[in-house]
């Protein structure tokens, strides 16, 4: 498997690394972040997400549970109702955080739980015999959903269960069974997934609006803009190629990991009152649409903050997050109009010196973002070229770059 520290980080994916690492530390503090790359084929997008299996940290669970029950809070049918002692007695284990997959021919029983009918003696009680499903056994951890668009065109029923584990955080998950009571399970689970929007059956968003507001954060991919930088991919491509991984290498994934735990135990940030009036302007002023985006910014401002050890927020985090959390909710202009907003203010007031000077001249949306109308799905033949033109194209500067420059 491709090692995850020796994958190319360049201008185009940059900021899906600092999405999945966001990502992974919320979902250890219990906070699911939902995060959806889009972009064309041949961007990575699915590699960078999957190699993210060997820096997963581990986490505590009552030994044996397939819902991962905290100890301290357990939440599924069999182990909530029991006592401290109870549990106890059961004893814990760790296993690494829970990354699952849901596939095109998911069935709706194994994505959301079925009944157990070999364990179901009593029929009044049918969640002491279920057998959870993809959702709830990847409870604290992260499920990831390749081509999210084209599942959400083909299986309306597992989009729903979906939309119900991401519409609150904790989310919930039902499982039906003809004749017997629903039940209902808590789950909370980072849905991570992918989607190439030019192809069939187009950019989810024009699929199922609902389902793509549920992302936190949409990252567009971009292609590497410098040839050093592809140089480095095909060097290291080559170099990595399934082979196993060395004891220096394992060594330094297992760093991450533990940097990552602990910055997901030890940060207990707050967002500052004046940001958080700034957010609520921006809300008014730009008539967005859904709080779920201020929630989006804030939530990751402060991972962004956490990752890089600072103790304080400052505007810099949610500059950095906010393309990625608008992306998909405002216009491609409104989008423009906010940040040369938010670029005006810090140059403007002052309070972040060490970023003004770069800002007024770097902190431009690259075209990847300002050109989305345009590079929407067409139905003429004359599309890929335009496409390929805006996709080389990509600035030098901008923010992707930022955060490559600050990793
Ligand atoms: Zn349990």
């Amino acid at each position: 498997m491709k090692n995850y520290l020796q994958l190319t980080r360049h201008t185009g994916n940059t900021a899906l690394f600092l999405a999945v690492e966001m990502s992974l530390v919320s979902t250890l503090q219990g906070r699911p972040l939902h995060i959806h790359a889009e972009g064309l084929r041949g961007t990575g997008k699915t590699t960078i997400m999957r190699s993210v299996t060997q820096i997963l940290p581990k986490i505590t669970r009552i030994k044996g549970c397939l819902y991962n029950c905290d100890p301290e809070r357990p939440h599924c049918p069999q182990h909530k109702n029991m006592t401290p002692e109870e549990i106890a007695a059961l004893g814990t284990e760790q296993i690494p955080v829970p990354f699952l997959e849901i596939s095109h021919s998911a069935k709706i029983g194994t994505v959301a739980g079925t009944i157990d009918l070999a364990k179901l003696t009593n029929p009044s009680r049918p969640e002491a015999a279920l057998l959870p499903g993809i959702i709830p056994q990847a409870h604290r951890g992260i499920v990831f959903v390749d081509e999210i668009n084209r599942l959400a065109d083909t299986s309306p029923e597992i989009t729903d269960v979906l939309l119900d584990a991401m519409g609150t955080k904790p989310g919930r998950v039902q499982i039906e069974e003809t004749g017997l009571p629903v039940v209902e399970v808590p789950v909370a689970v980072s849905v991570w997934a992918a989607s190439n929007p030019d192809e069939e059956p187009g950019p989810l968003a024009e699929i199922r609006r609902q389902l793509s507001d549920r992302f936190d954060l949409v990252i567009p991919m971009g292609r590497p803009t410098t040839p050093e930088e592809v140089v480095d991919i095909l060097t290291t491509e080559e170099a990595k190629n399934d082979r196993e991984l060395s004891e220096q290498e394992r060594s330094q994934l297992e760093q991450l990991r533990k940097n990552l735990e602990n910055i997901a135990l030890h940060s207990d940030l707050t967002m500052p009152d004046y940001l958080t009036t700034f957010l609520a302007n921006l809300y008014i002023n730009f008539n967005i649409e859904s709080l779920r985006a201020l929630e989006a910014i804030r939530q990751a401002a402060l991972l962004h903050c956490a990752l890089r050890k600072r103790s304080q927020v400052m505007i810099s985090d949610i500059m950095a997050v906010l393309p990625l959390a608008l992306y998909h909710r405002v216009s491609p202009a409104t989008l423009t109009e906010i940040m040369n907003t938010v670029n005006n203010r810090m140059v403007g007031n002052g309070k972040e010196k060490e970023n003004g000077k770069k800002s007024a001249q770097g902190r431009q949306l690259p075209p990847i973002f300002n050109n989305r109308k345009a590079n929407k799905r067409q139905t003429s033949e004359d599309s890929p070229p335009e496409r390929a033109r805006l996709l080389r194209d990509l600035p030098e500067n901008g923010i992707i770059r930022k955060e490559s420059e600050s990793f």
